[in-house]
């Protein structure tokens, strides 16, 4: 049989040995009492969670025993606490109770079965509130762990759908561009394939010697949209390439004079015969360190835009100036320019300005260009006036080779 610890805390000595002559009355069970005498002394034990239960006199001293009640209560104390009152009345009943009283006994009626009694159930009533308080803070802390582990899957589903977001608008880009292709290239492909097939049939009937003047000249034009059809197809891949991220920068040294000189001499070719380029170098720099391929490209692209959208007799201006810390190329003509309203949106995949849909063209030039410019370190931006010209003007920070 085991010991039972019980803690009286009560200001009145004869009290204290009522109690213990009524605990020496039980023989089946054994009960060690001890006894605090002041509201403080009982307190200060109480805490120290000693004891398996305890009676509190409902005055201890000037002061009340469900006060120190509550207080302990408050404390954290797990202690059944019996409330001893010298009244029994409904009052002191709910006052015990509300305080956190396990139970409260009346001094009149104070016998051994009733306290022995009060005793047994106040313990196993601890016991199972212990129990519960033990079951709720397990529980309390599966759910904290469950809340943990679903706001990281909820996280994760967030990434994860981010990603398949990201993944799909990727997806119907490609296959917009896919489709933008098949119409583009079909529209551009009938131009230059209609001019094959009428000069090779034109071809066809010239038989006499006379003729190969004529011939001649349909077989440049046969040439020239051969190469008309290989552009629109490098412009395809380009995109495709830029696109998947497989186009990188090559920088070497390039003397910038001789440079541009060569890529006019080129596009003299596409020019007409009453349209000049005019070339004017202003810096005091020739070498340049940057990838020559790309440069190239968007020389060409500005230039053969300028040709493109111009009259035939308006003369197009290259200035190109390039000092130790940048290099400036304009690109200047006195062509149709650019509708005011169509301005914001001319580096954009396909885009044509409206008042250029009537004359050869893919809405991809620029955008390849700007990318080109972009991966170099560049920037590109433009003036146009509608009926007057436009100027395009690229610039390129200096990097040195080492
Ligand atoms: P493309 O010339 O094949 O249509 P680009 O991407 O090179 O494609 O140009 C996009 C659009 O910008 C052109 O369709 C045209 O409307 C406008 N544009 C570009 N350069 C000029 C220019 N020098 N003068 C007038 N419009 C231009």
């Amino acid at each position: 049989m085991s010991l039972i610890n019980v803690l009286l805390i009560d200001d009145d000595e004869e009290d204290f040995l009522l109690t213990e002559g009524i605990f020496l009355q039980l023989k089946n069970r054994h009960y060690n009492l001890e006894w605090a005498n002041s509201f403080e002394d009982g307190k200060r034990i109480l805490l120290e969670n000693k004891h398996d239960v305890c009676l509190v006199d409902y005055r201890i001293g000037n002061l009340f025993g469900p006060d120190l009640i509550r207080e302990v209560v408050r404390n954290n104390c797990d202690t059944p606490l019996i409330l001893l009152t010298g009244l029994k009345n409904e009052k002191i009943d709910r006052e015990a109770q509300n305080a956190g009283a396990a139970d409260y006994l009346s001094k009149s009626e104070l016998t051994a079965e009733n306290l022995d009694r009060s005793i047994r159930y106040s313990i196993s009533h601890a016991k199972n509130l212990s129990h519960i308080k033990h079951l709720n803070a397990e529980l309390e802390n599966r759910v904290a762990m469950r809340t943990e582990a679903l706001a990281k899957a909820n996280k994760e589903l967030a990434i994860s759908k981010q990603e398949l977001t990201l993944a799909l608008a990727k997806e119907i880009e490609l296959n917009e561009l896919k489709t933008r292709f098949v119409t583009t290239a079909s529209h551009e492909f009938r131009t230059p394939l209609a001019t094959i097939l009428s000069s090779t049939s034109i071809i066809a009937r010239y038989h006499s010697e006379e003729d190969n003047e004529k011939k001649d000249k349909h077989i440049k034009r046969i040439k020239s949209a051969i190469l008309n059809l290989n552009e629109i197809l490098n412009e395809f891949l380009s995109v495709e390439k830029l696109e998947k991220g497989l186009v990188k920068d090559f920088p070497e040294e390039i003397d910038i004079y001789e440079f541009v000189e060569s890529v006019i001499d080129e596009m003299k070719a596409i020019a007409s015969k009453t349209q000049q380029i005019h070339f004017e170098f202003k810096g005091n720099c020739s070498s340049v360190y940057l990838d020559s391929r790309m440069l190239k490209n968007v020389i060409i692209n500005l230039l053969s835009n300028a040709i493109k959208y111009s009259p035939k007799d308006k003369d197009i201006e290259i200035e190109v100036d390039s000092n130790e810390k940048e290099l400036r190329i304009k690109v200047h003509d006195k062509g149709i320019g650019i509708p005011t309203k169509d301005q914001g949106l001319i580096f954009k995949r396909f885009f044509r300005a409206q008042n250029s849909v009537d004359i050869q063209g893919t809405g991809l030039g620029l955008s390849i260009t700007k990318k080109y410019i972009d991966l170099m370190g560049g920037s590109i931006n433009f003036i146009s006036e509608p009926g007057i010209g436009t100027t395009f003007s690229v610039k390129f920070p200096v990097r040195s080779k080492f």
